[in-house]
């Protein structure tokens, strides 16, 4: 029987613990604070956005959403972050994506301090990352591993195929995973015969973007399967990458929604605490 594993309730307890560390950051008079900002009017942006804050203040995190317009340029864009970078007050800034055509997400991505990068996009962040010396890591695979954690799953030694090689999912969950003695193979669009190499895996994350793609036929008895895709079908029903008859094989598989997704938010409200420590000298 597949267990289930369930990333709305891990984020629950996860986000819970933080507020006894945020209660004694306030007595030492400091407020963790994280900045948002958000250009243009993407709907599902929005929606992460607003997710984001919710989780923010109900925990006692200072929330700021900065929305700006999308003719919004990239110097004025840049001279917000470099503002908000001086500002001690601020512990986390995230940038949302995707951005407007007119605006380098690159340079963007590079001009916030990695000490504020709560995201973990920024170059350093992902060197250091990749060196096994991390000081912030992309949100998404830093709460799949703590999925594996929380549910016992060694992964050590084991297979661990990712499927797919974004800078925000694949490539860092593939870091952390060899950072954790897996054996690690990364695929992508280019990869031949994906089927054969995916039902090697013991441990199998697929972050590709493509509805219900991965399918029982592609999945090993027994494996750990990761579904980080958040696909909007027309029925408006939100679909993750791995199809539901994996479940009459997986050992463990993450649902959507209530899977990767909350605990993502989760992870985001944890770094903005460590960064906001680390920021005052504290941990
Ligand atoms: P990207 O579009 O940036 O990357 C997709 C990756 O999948 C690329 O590396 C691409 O290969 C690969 N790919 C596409 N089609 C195939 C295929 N047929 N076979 C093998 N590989 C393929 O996506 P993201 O990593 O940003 O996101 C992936 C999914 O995860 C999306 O559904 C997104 O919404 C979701 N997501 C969910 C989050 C959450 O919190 N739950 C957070 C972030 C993303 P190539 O490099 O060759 O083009």
């Amino acid at each position: 029987m597949v267990k289930i594993i369930d990333g709305k309730e891990l984020a629950q307890t996860t986000t819970d613990n933080l507020k006894f560390e945020i209660e004694n950051l306030k007595k030492k008079g400091v407020i963790p604070a994280l900045v948002v900002i958000v250009v243009g009017e993407d709907q599902a942006s929005q929606i992460y956005v607003k997710n984001k804050h919710r989780v923010a203040e109900s925990i006692g995190i200072k929330s700021i959403i900065t929305k700006l317009p999308s003719s919004t340029s990239e110097s004025d864009l840049l001279a917000l972050i470099s503002e908000y970078n001086e500002n001690p007050d601020v512990h986390g800034i995230l940038v949302q994506l995707p951005l407007p055509k007119q605006i380098n997400e690159k340079k963007i991505t590079e001009s916030i301090r990695p000490e504020k990068d709560v995201d973990g996009f920024h170059p350093v962040n992902i060197g250091r990352l990749v060196m096994n010396d991390p000081l912030a890591i992309p949100c998404t695979p830093m709460g799949i591993m703590r999925m594996f954690t929380a549910y016992d799953i060694d992964v050590e030694g084991k297979n661990a195929v990712v499927v797919g090689r974004s800078n925000i999912v694949g490539k860092p969950m593939a870091a952390l995973l060899l950072n954790a003695n897996a054996t690690v193979t990364v695929t992508h669009s280019h990869t031949q015969n994906l089927s054969e190499i995916t039902k090697q895996a013991d441990i199998l994350v697929v972050a590709i973007g493509q509805a219900n793609f991965i399918k029982k036929a592609d999945v090993k008895q027994g494996a750990v399967v990761i579904d980080v895709g958040m696909n909007r079908l027309d029925s408006g029903k939100l679909a993750g990458d791995v199809d539901k008859d994996v479940s009459d094989v997986a050992g463990y598989l993450t649902p959507v929604p209530k899977g990767v997704g909350p605990m993502t938010i989760a992870m985001l409200m944890e770094q903005t605490i460590e960064l906001t420590k680390r920021s005052v000298g504290i941990g």
